[in-house]
């Protein structure tokens, strides 16, 4: 019973993930829909050739489908301000480094039916990054950031806030509440929301959309 119920679920999932990349299409995005986090990786690696220099921010989503090693094997330079082996002097340079690479690969915190995709960010180099750049555009999109409208998206977009703080070891009246109450804390991961309406200008952007969880 439960395969046929699983079996359900994915194929739902990969419906979802079809018709939200078909509305990428119409608005500019190069966008496919796969149905696995391993076909996901499959269409990074077709994407980003070796040697090739790239940028990943903050995401999960990315970690969670092996990009990161495969990347490395290739002989990709990768710039991730999440590496441990960082030094406190080095994170600014790294941050600069994350979207000044040939390709700056990440994924969203919400993307609406229609293709609006939402990134919400406490420093801000995320959303800068996906806005503006020299360098290739992809994004990795699991089929649970997908929301009906821009704001069931904002509400996605907090409600991520909370697991993002808990990984971050972070402080924010949200861990409390478990929701957003809009706050004033010092410690607020919410300071800048970028909804990409249509990739920007002159920008090369892909989107995966993946029939299945990534990221949170
Ligand atoms: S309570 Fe503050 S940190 Fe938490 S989701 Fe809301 S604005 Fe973000």
């Amino acid at each position: 019973m439960n395969d046929v119920l699983n079996a359900a679920r994915r194929k739902a999932e990969g419906i979802v993930a079809q018709a939200v990349a078909k509305a990428l299409q119409a608005k500019g995005y190069e966008a496919v829909a796969v149905g696995t986090k391993e076909e996901a990786l499959a269409e990074v690696l077709k994407l980003i050739p070796a040697g090739a220099s790239v940028g990943v921010p903050g995401t999960v989503t990315v970690r969670e489908i092996g990009a990161m090693e495969k990347l490395a094997e290739r002989g990709c330079r990768i710039s991730q301000h999440w590496s441990p082996n960082i030094k406190p002097e080095e994170r600014m340079q790294i941050l600069d480094d994350e979207n000044h690479a040939d390709y700056l690969l990440t994924s969203a915190n919400a993307i609406t039916r229609d293709g609006k995709i939402l990134n919400i960010d406490g420093n801000g180099n995320r959303v800068s990054g996906m806005a503006w750049g020299r360098g290739t555009l992809i994004f990795v999109i699991g089929v649970n950031k997908v929301v009906p409208d821009l704001e069931a998206g904002i509400a996605r977009v907090h409600a991520a806030s909370i697991p993002n703080t808990l990984r971050l070891n972070g402080n924010t009246p949200c861990l409390q509440t478990g929701h957003c109450v809009d706050c004033d804390s010092p410690a607020r991961t919410c300071r800048a929301l970028l909804i990409l309406e249509r990739p920007t200008m002159g920008r090369k952007t892909h989107v995966i959309m993946v029939g299945e969880d990534l990221g949170y």
